[in-house]
């Protein structure tokens, strides 16, 4: 796929796109808008006119008579705006008031039916679509939803994640699977991916560390939901900053240069990454070692007629690991991720030798 750029207002990288969950009124788009305005740090003004809730009758948005607001937004502030969309309608009720450039939402990427149907209606036009990631962590139908608007004829491209849904206590609302943007990037080195840390977070405590971690992992911007009165808001409201704090988190931002010049700091870059490239060759030629005595006492196990898995090994091992990663500085989380997924392959290698 080729994709173009997405021009911001400010036309540069990376992009801030801020404004209420909702289109509540118009006073309160407008009031929001020309606050965000006036900062300067502002691409896109997004404010949703329907709004996918999680259960019914709550506010689902304020529907197509909120377009006009979104059209004064743009005559008197300069912003450009956006808004989400998740039926063909939505589309040709957008392009008729002038939105600018139009969101796919994290319950509609994870319907192909539904992204099918948008791209239809946007055939013909090259109006800039955002995708969110679906809302389940799920690579595959991330990119299927891009690709749908992509074959459409669609051309401005970026992606937001704005984080999964998680069974389990995390501090986010939408736990943010960072490896799933980074794979999209490298599948698509062109399609800007951008970070929606409202919608991971819920709460605006940890918003800028979140914003700050996607602009470390070399995101390209930033959508975060804005408010003047953010208790009272419609939707989303713990999760939501005024405009003045959302110009406060962006002044706090440290966004690095991903290339630079310096010979020095290129040497000892390029040097370093040897290093790594080495060690990550002998990881790997470690574990297939590993594998092959693993296989061995597969075939021990079959001979004497011993179940694959024992519960009292697995334990010690694991416990053993920990410990010894413990003391080498990483992660119980991490060391267990890396040896189950070592021992799963040992168990599968093992069932292989049974199946002989
Ligand atoms: C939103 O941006 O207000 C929204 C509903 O987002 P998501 O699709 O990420 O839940
Ligand atoms: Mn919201």
């Amino acid at each position: 796929m080729q994709f173009e750029p997405i021009v911001g207002e400010r036309n540069k990288r990376p992009m801030f796109i801020a404004g209420p969950c909702s289109a509540e009124t118009e006073d309160l788009v407008m009031e929001t808008a020309r606050a965000l305005a006036a900062g300067g740090k502002t691409d896109y003004f997004r404010a949703g006119i329907w709004k996918p809730r999680t259960r019914p009758g709550e506010f689902e948005g304020v529907g197509s008579v909120g377009l006009p607001w979104m059209r004064r937004v743009k005559e008197e502030t300069g912003l450009k705006t956006t808004t989400e969309v998740g039926t063909h309608y939505h589309v040709f009720e957008a392009l008729k008031y002038g939105i600018d450039a139009l969101w796919i939402g994290a319950r509609t990427t994870a319907n192909p039916f539904s992204v099918q149907e948008i791209a239809d209606a946007l055939k013909g036009t090259d109006i800039p679509v955002l995708i969110k990631n679906p809302v389940n962590a799920d690579l595959k139908l991330w990119i299927g939803a891009i690709e749908r608007v992509y074959k459409a004829g669609i051309t401005k491209i970026a992606a937001i994640h704005r984080g999964f849904t998680y069974h389990g206590q995390t501090p986010f609302r939408n736990m943010p699977h960072w490896q799933i943007p980074i794979d999209l990037k490298r599948a698509f080195p062109q399609l800007p991916v951008l970070c929606d840390n409202s919608h991971i977070c819920g709460r605006r405590d940890i918003l800028f560390d979140v914003a700050q971690k996607a602009f470390d992992l070399n995101f390209d911007g930033l959508m975060t939901e804005t408010h003047p009165n953010p208790d009272k808001a419609w939707s989303d409201a713990a999760q939501q900053i005024t405009p003045e704090q959302y110009l406060a988190l962006i002044d706090r931002l440290i966004i690095r240069p991903t290339e630079s010049d310096d010979q020095e700091f290129i040497e000892n870059i390029v040097h370093l990454r040897h290093e790594i490239d080495d060690m990550d060759e002998e990881l790997i030629n470690l574990l297939g070692r590993r594998m092959k005595i693993a296989d061995r006492i597969g075939e021990y196990k079959k001979h004497n007629n011993i179940a694959i898995y024992q519960n009292r090994r697995w334990n010690e091992i694991l416990e053993k690991a920990i410990e010894n990663g413990r003391n080498r500085g990483l992660s119980e989380e991490f060391v267990s991720i890396i040896l189950k997924a070592i021992h799963d392959e040992s168990i599968n290698h093992q069932e292989e030798i049974l199946k002989k």
